[in-house]
Protein backbone atom coordinates (compact mmCIF):
# COMPACT_ATOMS: atom_id res chain seq x y z
CA UNK A 1 0.00 0.00 0.00
CA UNK A 2 1.55 3.46 -0.85
CA UNK A 3 1.46 6.74 0.48
CA UNK A 4 2.56 8.33 -2.69
CA UNK A 5 -0.28 9.73 -4.72
CA UNK A 6 -0.53 8.59 -7.81
CA UNK A 7 -2.31 10.27 -10.33
CA UNK A 8 -2.50 8.28 -13.65
CA UNK A 9 -3.85 8.93 -17.13
CA UNK A 10 -6.54 11.51 -15.45
CA UNK A 11 -8.64 12.36 -18.30
CA UNK A 12 -11.87 14.92 -17.26
CA UNK A 13 -14.19 16.98 -19.44
CA UNK A 14 -16.52 19.76 -18.28
CA UNK A 15 -19.98 19.13 -20.35
CA UNK A 16 -18.28 17.66 -23.53
CA UNK A 17 -15.44 19.64 -23.51
CA UNK A 18 -12.46 17.85 -22.71
CA UNK A 19 -10.14 19.51 -20.27
CA UNK A 20 -7.72 16.93 -18.90
CA UNK A 21 -5.96 14.82 -21.25
CA UNK A 22 -3.95 12.20 -19.75
CA UNK A 23 -2.53 13.82 -16.48
CA UNK A 24 0.19 11.61 -15.10
CA UNK A 25 1.72 12.70 -11.57
CA UNK A 26 2.91 11.21 -8.67
CA UNK A 27 3.45 13.36 -5.15
CA UNK A 28 5.50 11.13 -3.03
CA UNK A 29 4.52 10.13 0.48
CA UNK A 30 6.34 13.06 2.41
CA UNK A 31 7.36 15.54 -0.22
CA UNK A 32 6.09 19.02 -0.97
CA UNK A 33 5.05 19.00 -4.63
CA UNK A 34 4.44 22.31 -7.18
CA UNK A 35 2.61 22.20 -9.69
CA UNK A 36 2.72 25.65 -12.24
CA UNK A 37 1.23 26.39 -15.47
CA UNK A 38 -0.05 28.97 -17.42
CA UNK A 39 -4.07 29.92 -17.03
CA UNK A 40 -6.69 27.56 -18.16
CA UNK A 41 -4.32 25.02 -18.01
CA UNK A 42 -6.29 22.95 -16.37
CA UNK A 43 -4.97 22.70 -12.75
CA UNK A 44 -7.50 23.84 -10.53
CA UNK A 45 -9.42 21.01 -12.67
CA UNK A 46 -7.07 18.41 -11.43
CA UNK A 47 -7.66 19.94 -7.47
CA UNK A 48 -11.54 20.07 -7.69
CA UNK A 49 -11.38 16.51 -8.99
CA UNK A 50 -8.82 14.86 -6.31
CA UNK A 51 -11.67 16.89 -3.65
CA UNK A 52 -14.52 14.86 -5.67
CA UNK A 53 -16.12 18.34 -7.02
CA UNK A 54 -19.38 17.14 -8.77
CA UNK A 55 -18.78 19.49 -11.86
CA UNK A 56 -16.68 17.13 -13.69
CA UNK A 57 -16.81 14.26 -15.56
CA UNK A 58 -13.79 11.76 -15.13
CA UNK A 59 -13.83 10.45 -18.34
CA UNK A 60 -10.78 8.24 -17.86
CA UNK A 61 -7.45 7.28 -15.60
CA UNK A 62 -7.42 6.88 -12.20
CA UNK A 63 -6.00 8.28 -8.25
CA UNK A 64 -4.33 5.88 -6.28
CA UNK A 65 -4.04 6.24 -2.23
CA UNK A 66 -3.13 3.51 -0.02
CA UNK A 67 -4.17 1.10 -3.14
CA UNK A 68 -7.20 2.30 -3.57
CA UNK A 69 -8.69 4.50 -6.52
CA UNK A 70 -10.21 7.21 -4.49
CA UNK A 71 -11.96 8.42 -7.58
CA UNK A 72 -14.91 5.50 -6.27
CA UNK A 73 -14.78 7.60 -2.82
CA UNK A 74 -16.62 10.14 -1.28
CA UNK A 75 -15.37 13.04 -0.09
CA UNK A 76 -15.35 11.97 3.67
CA UNK A 77 -14.16 8.32 2.75
CA UNK A 78 -11.02 10.33 1.09
CA UNK A 79 -10.60 12.78 4.49
CA UNK A 80 -10.25 9.32 6.14
CA UNK A 81 -7.85 8.15 3.93
CA UNK A 82 -5.79 10.84 4.92
CA UNK A 83 -6.10 13.45 2.34
CA UNK A 84 -6.56 16.97 3.04
CA UNK A 85 -8.50 18.72 0.24
CA UNK A 86 -8.24 22.41 1.66
CA UNK A 87 -10.68 24.37 -0.13
CA UNK A 88 -13.62 21.74 0.78
CA UNK A 89 -15.57 22.83 3.20
CA UNK A 90 -18.10 25.29 3.03
CA UNK A 91 -17.70 29.25 2.76
CA UNK A 92 -19.79 30.32 5.20
CA UNK A 93 -21.70 28.38 8.12
CA UNK A 94 -24.25 30.68 10.43
CA UNK A 95 -24.13 29.58 14.06
CA UNK A 96 -21.58 27.34 13.77
CA UNK A 97 -18.53 28.63 15.90
CA UNK A 98 -15.05 27.50 14.66
CA UNK A 99 -14.07 25.06 17.33
CA UNK A 100 -17.39 23.52 17.12
CA UNK A 101 -16.57 22.90 13.26
CA UNK A 102 -13.11 21.99 13.93
CA UNK A 103 -14.44 19.25 16.97
CA UNK A 104 -17.02 17.69 14.32
CA UNK A 105 -14.57 17.22 11.58
CA UNK A 106 -12.20 15.88 14.08
CA UNK A 107 -14.98 13.20 15.16
CA UNK A 108 -15.90 12.42 11.55
CA UNK A 109 -12.68 11.68 11.25
CA UNK A 110 -12.30 9.42 14.24
CA UNK A 111 -15.73 7.81 14.07
CA UNK A 112 -15.90 4.09 12.59
CA UNK A 113 -18.91 2.08 11.30
CA UNK A 114 -20.59 0.34 13.63
CA UNK A 115 -19.25 2.09 16.88
CA UNK A 116 -21.28 4.60 19.51
CA UNK A 117 -19.65 8.12 18.53
CA UNK A 118 -19.60 8.53 22.08
CA UNK A 119 -17.21 5.80 21.92
CA UNK A 120 -14.80 7.43 19.32
CA UNK A 121 -15.57 11.12 19.93
CA UNK A 122 -12.64 12.93 21.66
CA UNK A 123 -13.03 14.07 24.84
CA UNK A 124 -13.85 17.42 24.99
CA UNK A 125 -11.36 18.36 27.68
CA UNK A 126 -8.56 16.27 25.12
CA UNK A 127 -9.66 18.87 21.83
CA UNK A 128 -9.53 22.25 24.12
CA UNK A 129 -6.12 21.22 24.53
CA UNK A 130 -5.30 20.06 20.99
CA UNK A 131 -7.10 23.52 19.97
CA UNK A 132 -5.37 25.65 22.32
CA UNK A 133 -2.02 24.10 21.28
CA UNK A 134 -2.93 24.18 17.27
CA UNK A 135 -3.76 27.76 17.87
CA UNK A 136 -0.73 28.64 19.96
CA UNK A 137 1.68 27.33 17.46
CA UNK A 138 0.22 29.52 14.40
CA UNK A 139 -0.16 32.57 16.94
CA UNK A 140 -4.22 32.67 16.80
CA UNK A 141 -6.03 34.93 19.32
CA UNK A 142 -8.33 32.71 21.31
CA UNK A 143 -11.51 34.86 20.55
CA UNK A 144 -10.94 33.03 17.00
CA UNK A 145 -12.50 29.85 18.41
CA UNK A 146 -15.62 31.30 19.26
CA UNK A 147 -16.23 33.17 16.06
CA UNK A 148 -18.90 31.59 13.55
CA UNK A 149 -17.39 29.82 10.57
CA UNK A 150 -16.19 32.19 7.99
CA UNK A 151 -18.57 34.80 9.04
CA UNK A 152 -16.09 38.37 8.21
CA UNK A 153 -13.50 36.34 7.72
CA UNK A 154 -10.37 38.01 5.61
CA UNK A 155 -8.49 36.30 3.47
CA UNK A 156 -5.78 35.25 5.74
CA UNK A 157 -7.97 34.49 8.57
CA UNK A 158 -9.51 31.56 6.10
CA UNK A 159 -6.07 30.67 5.46
CA UNK A 160 -5.38 30.04 8.98
CA UNK A 161 -8.47 27.98 9.95
CA UNK A 162 -7.13 26.22 7.12
CA UNK A 163 -4.11 25.23 8.76
CA UNK A 164 -5.63 25.22 11.86
CA UNK A 165 -7.76 22.15 10.92
CA UNK A 166 -4.59 20.64 9.52
CA UNK A 167 -3.06 21.11 12.31
CA UNK A 168 -5.24 19.06 14.41
CA UNK A 169 -6.47 16.35 11.74
CA UNK A 170 -3.05 15.49 10.83
CA UNK A 171 -3.63 14.55 7.24
CA UNK A 172 -0.61 12.15 5.29
CA UNK A 173 -1.21 14.36 2.27
CA UNK A 174 -2.45 18.13 1.83
CA UNK A 175 -3.90 19.29 -1.58
CA UNK A 176 -4.11 23.02 -2.17
CA UNK A 177 -5.22 24.98 -4.93
CA UNK A 178 -3.77 28.74 -4.07
CA UNK A 179 -5.57 30.56 -7.03
CA UNK A 180 -3.78 34.50 -7.04
CA UNK A 181 -7.42 36.01 -6.67
CA UNK A 182 -7.32 38.09 -3.33
CA UNK A 183 -4.43 36.25 -1.77
CA UNK A 184 -3.09 39.04 -0.29
CA UNK A 185 0.38 38.85 0.42
CA UNK A 186 -0.54 37.61 4.72
CA UNK A 187 -2.67 34.54 3.30
CA UNK A 188 0.01 33.69 1.50
CA UNK A 189 2.59 33.92 4.10
CA UNK A 190 0.20 32.01 6.33
CA UNK A 191 -0.37 29.19 3.87
CA UNK A 192 3.35 28.69 3.37
CA UNK A 193 4.75 28.73 7.39
CA UNK A 194 1.75 26.54 7.78
CA UNK A 195 2.76 24.01 5.06
CA UNK A 196 6.32 24.38 5.56
CA UNK A 197 5.36 23.45 9.32
CA UNK A 198 3.94 20.75 8.83
CA UNK A 199 5.07 18.95 6.21
CA UNK A 200 7.55 16.29 6.56
CA UNK A 201 8.12 12.64 6.92
CA UNK A 202 4.27 12.41 7.96
CA UNK A 203 2.64 14.59 5.61
CA UNK A 204 3.31 15.37 1.79
CA UNK A 205 1.71 18.04 0.04
CA UNK A 206 0.36 19.06 -3.36
CA UNK A 207 0.53 22.72 -3.69
CA UNK A 208 -1.19 24.04 -6.90
CA UNK A 209 -0.31 27.52 -7.59
CA UNK A 210 -1.51 30.07 -10.18
CA UNK A 211 1.11 32.18 -8.21
CA UNK A 212 4.78 31.94 -9.26
CA UNK A 213 5.72 33.95 -5.89
CA UNK A 214 4.42 31.45 -3.58
CA UNK A 215 7.31 29.40 -4.38
CA UNK A 216 9.44 32.14 -2.97
CA UNK A 217 7.75 31.33 0.54
CA UNK A 218 7.12 27.52 -0.15
CA UNK A 219 10.29 25.41 -1.17
CA UNK A 220 9.03 22.33 -2.61
CA UNK A 221 11.28 19.30 -3.75
CA UNK A 222 9.86 18.45 -6.66
CA UNK A 223 7.92 20.83 -9.50
CA UNK A 224 5.87 19.94 -12.29
CA UNK A 225 4.39 22.01 -15.00
CA UNK A 226 0.95 21.81 -16.55
CA UNK A 227 -0.16 22.87 -20.19
CA UNK A 228 -3.57 22.40 -21.55
CA UNK A 229 -4.55 19.08 -19.97
CA UNK A 230 -1.37 17.59 -19.40
CA UNK A 231 1.78 17.17 -17.21
CA UNK A 232 4.73 18.30 -19.70
CA UNK A 233 7.86 18.75 -17.58
CA UNK A 234 9.10 17.08 -14.09
CA UNK A 235 12.15 19.00 -12.09
CA UNK A 236 12.93 19.88 -9.01
CA UNK A 237 13.14 23.94 -7.49
CA UNK A 238 15.06 24.81 -10.32
CA UNK A 239 12.33 24.45 -12.67
CA UNK A 240 10.33 27.02 -10.92
CA UNK A 241 13.43 29.48 -10.81
CA UNK A 242 13.72 29.11 -14.41
CA UNK A 243 9.61 29.57 -15.29
CA UNK A 244 9.92 32.85 -12.92
CA UNK A 245 12.80 34.00 -15.27
CA UNK A 246 11.60 32.93 -18.51
CA UNK A 247 7.61 32.67 -18.47
CA UNK A 248 6.12 29.58 -20.54
CA UNK A 249 6.77 30.34 -23.91
CA UNK A 250 10.25 28.58 -24.14
CA UNK A 251 8.70 25.73 -22.84
CA UNK A 252 5.80 25.35 -25.23
CA UNK A 253 8.48 26.21 -27.95
CA UNK A 254 10.28 23.51 -26.75
CA UNK A 255 7.62 20.90 -26.92
CA UNK A 256 6.11 22.40 -30.46
CA UNK A 257 9.85 21.86 -31.53
CA UNK A 258 9.76 18.19 -30.15
CA UNK A 259 6.15 17.56 -31.55
P1 LIG B 1 -6.29 26.76 -14.31
O1 LIG B 1 -6.68 26.50 -12.89
O2 LIG B 1 -5.02 26.10 -14.72
O3 LIG B 1 -6.28 28.21 -14.63
P2 LIG B 1 -8.85 25.56 -14.93
O4 LIG B 1 -8.78 24.16 -14.46
O5 LIG B 1 -9.56 26.54 -14.07
O6 LIG B 1 -7.38 26.08 -15.26
O7 LIG B 1 -9.51 25.59 -16.35
C1 LIG B 1 -9.12 24.72 -17.41
C2 LIG B 1 -10.00 24.93 -18.62
O8 LIG B 1 -11.33 24.56 -18.29
C3 LIG B 1 -10.07 26.34 -19.14
O9 LIG B 1 -10.06 26.28 -20.53
C4 LIG B 1 -11.38 26.84 -18.64
O10 LIG B 1 -11.91 27.81 -19.51
C5 LIG B 1 -12.21 25.60 -18.61
N1 LIG B 1 -13.23 25.66 -17.58
C6 LIG B 1 -13.01 25.74 -16.25
N2 LIG B 1 -14.17 25.78 -15.56
C7 LIG B 1 -15.16 25.71 -16.49
C8 LIG B 1 -16.59 25.68 -16.43
N3 LIG B 1 -17.25 25.72 -15.27
N4 LIG B 1 -17.26 25.59 -17.62
C9 LIG B 1 -16.61 25.52 -18.80
N5 LIG B 1 -15.27 25.54 -18.91
C10 LIG B 1 -14.54 25.63 -17.79
MG1 LIG C 1 -7.15 27.69 -11.25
Amino acid sequence: MSNDLEIRELQASIGDKPILKGVNLTVRAGSVHAVMGPNGSGKSTLANIVAGHPSYVVTGGEILYQGQNILELDADERSKLGLFLAFQYPVSVPGVSVANFLRTALNAHRAQEGQDPKKTSIPVAEFRKQLREGMKSLEMDEGFARRYLNEGFSGGEKKRLEILQMTLLKPTMAIMDETDSGLDIDALRIVAEGVNRLAGPNMGALVITHYQRLLTYIKPQFVSVMMEGRIVRDGGPELALELEEKGYDWLREELAGAA
